[in-house]
């Protein structure tokens, strides 16, 4: 059996969730965001020693692709100075070779051998969208090695120009953003997840107040419905109000099951109250034979009449609870008409029958057979004199059946109950017309089971017309 305390709370499975996809969203950020600085520093650093290189290429090629160093003035203060705030730039011409031939004389102020004389740096042709600076330290200084190719008019190279500049301090910077953000976005997550455990709890107050008035309902008290939720949202209110709608059905089956349970016993017991009296009163003394006949003779009627009254509360109760289970096949229902009219009206001189041929339905003969008998047994007992009409015709989509007579009719307050079990209208109570008010009842689940619906019309007085719609079985 479910046992809450073994299912995560809410807030939990909330938290945990919200944790992990905030968590890997901001991750994401961040590290995109990092990646999208760096490389765009790269690239930056790149274009500035890019353009020196370009200017140095157009003075050191010289016509008939010769290398000519000397053609460039190498003058100017960031070529032969190491200061920082200059922002100096340390170039070498390699052969093609990778050779060193020049080198500015900022190279030289470094210490012996501190230099790489080789081409270190790399080619624009090696780089990726994910590629880092070639950085190296040079003594104390960390400086970023770029080399751009020098070609000849024909494309061949002719050699290579080596350019080194101290790395901007922004790489180190956007690495401390970037920690800074990450501690940021893990506070950021940390306060998200107390703010969603502070309010998950408000938030399923609804919940509690619908899973208390739940725990307080029973078969006895199911007039208890949740109140009005105060700031509730959209989603618990739906369930609360389908909840009260829930125990609303509930309780009126509940009532009629009450209802029913005591018709039916009250039913059930007339009939045995009956015939114990009359078995009593015979028994109280010798009878003669005609006398016992006759006692038996009304034992038996009354039994007839319970046997009557199970067997149909026991087809609705089939009917009702597993009317899938009960199959349907091909039915002539003009067939079936014919024999039902044989049957209750063995003269048929009370039947104005007009059943037209070969109508055929999805259903059960002897299930049909019972809902026809219903309608035409009542017509003729509520019309004990006149003539019943009873039709069978079909149009392109369904077959109708009409049965009519003019006999003591129903009156309107009382045409909407026919379908309840036991129902029996005032006035054949009062004329004492037999009947235990099962009929419609049964003809109402049989009628559903075929997919059928049906209708009375009715006027005191006047008579009463059933008509019937049954889907068309077609051929
Ligand atoms: P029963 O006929 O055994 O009383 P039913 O369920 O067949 O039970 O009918 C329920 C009630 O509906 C009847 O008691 C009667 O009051 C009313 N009724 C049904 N059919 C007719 C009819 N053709 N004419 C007048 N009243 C009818």
């Amino acid at each position: 059996m479910m046992q809450p305390q073994h299912y995560p709370t809410f807030r939990k499975r909330l938290l945990i969730r919200v944790g992990i996809i905030v968590g890997l969203a901001l991750l994401l950020v961040v590290g995109v965001s990092w990646i999208g600085a760096l490389n765009w520093l790269r690239i930056d650093a790149t274009q500035f020693v890019q353009k020196e290189a370009d200017e140095i290429a157009s003075f050191v090629v010289r016509a008939g692709d010769i290398l000519s160093v000397e053609s460039y003035p190498w003058n100017e203060p960031h070529h032969m100075f190491d200061e920082a705030r200059i922002d100096p730039l340390f170039v070498q011409i390699l052969d093609r070779n990778k050779r060193e031939i020049f080198a500015t004389v900022n190279v030289d102020l470094f210490s012996e051998g501190a230099y790489p004389r080789g081409l270190v740096g790399v080619l624009p042709d090696d780089f990726s969208p994910f590629s880092s600076l070639k950085t190296q330290f040079v003594g104390p200084s960390e400086l970023y090695f770029t080399a751009f190719p020098l070609r000849a008019s024909d494309k061949s190279v002719l050699g290579y120009i080596q350019i080194a500049r101290f790395l901007p301090h922004i790489q180190q910077t956007v690495r401390s953003l970037a920690f800074g953000a990450l501690i940021g976005s893990a506070f950021m997550l940390f306060g998200l997840l107390v703010l969603i455990y502070v309010n998950a709890g408000r938030l399923l107050a609804p919940l509690h107040t619908i899973a208390k008035t739940a725990d307080n309902l029973s078969a006895e008290q199911l007039d208890v419905r949740i109140p009005d939720l105060e700031n509730a949202d959209r989603e618990s209110v739906s369930l609360a109000l389908a909840f009260n709608r829930l125990i609303s059905r509930l309780g009126g089956s509940f009532e009629e099951m009450k209802r029913f349970n005591s018709n039916a016993s009250h039913q059930l017991q007339t009939p045995l109250t009956v015939l114990k009296g009359h078995i009593d009163v015979t028994l109280r003394k010798e009878r003669t034979a005609l006398e016992y006949r006759k006692t038996l003779q009304l034992a038996s009627d009354e039994t007839n009449a319970m046997v009557g009254i199970v067997r149909s509360l026991m087809q609705l109760s089939r009917l009702e609870s597993n009317p899938s289970g009960i199959p349907k096949e091909p039915v002539c229902l003009s067939d079936v008409c014919a024999h039902v009219i044989n049957l209750v009206d063995p003269e048929k001189s009370r039947v104005d029958a007009q059943v037209d041929p070969n109508i055929w339905i999805l259903s059960q003969a002897d299930l049909s057979g019972q809902l026809i008998g219903i309608f035409l047994d009542n017509a003729m007992k509520y019309d004990p004199d006149g003539v019943i009409s009873l039709r069978l015709t079909s149009t392109a989509e369904e077959v109708i059946l009409e049965i009519e007579d003019h006999g003591i009719g129903i009156n309107a307050e009382e045409l909407g109950l026919v379908r309840e079990r036991f129902f029996r209208s005032q006035s054949v109570q009062d004329q004492r017309i037999a009947g235990e008010g099962l009929g419609l009842a049964l003809a109402d689940q049989i009628a559903r089971w075929q997919g059928a619906r049906w209708n009375i019309d009715s006027a005191v007085g006047k008579g009463s017309k059933v008509i019937c719609h049954f889907p068309l079985l077609r051929s």
